[in-house]
């Protein structure tokens, strides 16, 4: 029997990703998807040139805070996988009304129409940000919520409203919270490609502060995995931490990309660092690991050298899309 899965924001980074491994070869049979996006700055038509003519997709451009559309596209589904959001933190510091109004708001619409329309799983795409940082060791699911940026407060409260509609109402919600992705397709506001397109086109990269903040790096690959592994066999009313394994400063993750653009420290900037930048983040993966067989299969090093190499062949990609970075 076929699935029909709704993807929200699938013309976004990572639900475009999700979307082309789907229906890409090697992908999952018996499926069906439909992409619900806005097509905000964030989000990109070409990310979806590989599917566009598949069978089994259809693009819907319209708004997850908007009810009536919702409710008639819940009618027609069987999952949804939620990824449509604003995701980028410095932008929710100069402003976090839209974050509220898309994080919240539409995560609401979204579970609210979900449950009236009987649909049967209902993946919550979240961040480890909600958890906010660590010093030492790593947050696990039931730790508690303590974010620090108006986007982590966000994502957070997407997430309890989710989880509420499993506690009320039964929906079948599951929630991830993965660490920093990275791949192709990635907007060049966020670090890895805004500072890879800076070196390959002479200018310097940002380092926030002293660049000692540590994040954990996961490949999309992996995410994509994860996200399918948690929607098929995951439990109703869970939250599954998602990590890559590769924890690196910020300034460590910097050599790196200077040397795969055979650079030198000189091209780095010291920025103002950012306003409540978190010291670390890193989230235990221990219970997707028993549960549902998640380990990340994707070598940090060479990825990293992928995905360079990939922004180094697409230019015609993000050249266009620089004009709406924020720093
Ligand atoms: P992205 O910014 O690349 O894409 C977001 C997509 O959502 C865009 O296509 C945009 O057009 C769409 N969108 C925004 N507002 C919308 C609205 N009101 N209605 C319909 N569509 C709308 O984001 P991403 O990096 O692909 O992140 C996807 C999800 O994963 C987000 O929920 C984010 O919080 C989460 N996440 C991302 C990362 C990361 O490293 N990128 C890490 C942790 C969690």
């Amino acid at each position: 029997m076929t699935t029909r899965i709704l993807v929200t924001g699938g013309a976004g980074f990572i639900g475009s990703h999700y979307v082309r491994t789907l229906l890409g070869p090697g992908g999952t049979d018996g499926i069906e998807i439909t992409v619900l996006d806005a097509l905000t700055y964030a989000g990109n038509p070409a990310n979806l040139d590989a599917v566009h003519t598949h069978p089994k997709f259809t693009f819907v451009k319209g708004d997850i805070r908007d009810p009536e559309l919702v409710a008639t596209l819940m009618a027609e589904h069987d999952d949804v996988v939620h990824f449509a959001a604003e995701s980028h933190v410095d932008r929710s510091i100069d402003d976090g009304a839209v974050f509220v109004h898309t994080n919240v708001t539409g995560t609401h619409t979204l579970v609210d129409a979900a449950q009236r329309a009987g649909v049967r799983t209902f993946v919550q795409v979240s961040t480890d940000e909600v958890y906010g940082p660590v010093d030492n060791g790593s947050r696990t699911e039931t730790d508690p919520l303590k974010p620090t940026s108006p986007y982590a407060a966000s994502k957070a409260a997407s997430d309890l409203l989710a989880l509420a509609h499993h506690r009320t109402h039964g929906l079948d919600v599951r929630v991830t919270r993965c660490s920093n992705n990275f791949g192709p397709h990635q907007h060049p506001e966020k670090l890895i490609p805004r500072s890879v397109s800076a070196l390959l086109t002479g200018a310097k990269i940002m380092l926030y502060g002293d660049g000692s903040q540590i994040r954990d790096w996961l490949h999309i690959d992996d995410h994509v995995h994860a996200i399918e592994l948690v929607r098929t066999r995951g439990r109703a009313g869970e939250i599954y931490n998602i990590g890559g394994g590769t924890e690196l400063s910020n300034a460590e993750l910097a050599a790196l990309l200077l040397k795969a653009c055979k650079a030198d420290w000189d091209r780095v900037a010291h920025v103002t660092d950012r306003k409540g930048h978190d010291n670390r983040y890193s989230v235990n993966c221990t219970k997707i690991t028993h549960e549902l067989g998640y380990r990340p299969q994707r070598q940090f090093q060479t990825a990293l050298e992928e995905t360079v190499q990939w922004y180094r062949d697409h230019r015609h990609w993000w050249e266009p899309l620089q004009e709406h970075t924020t720093r």
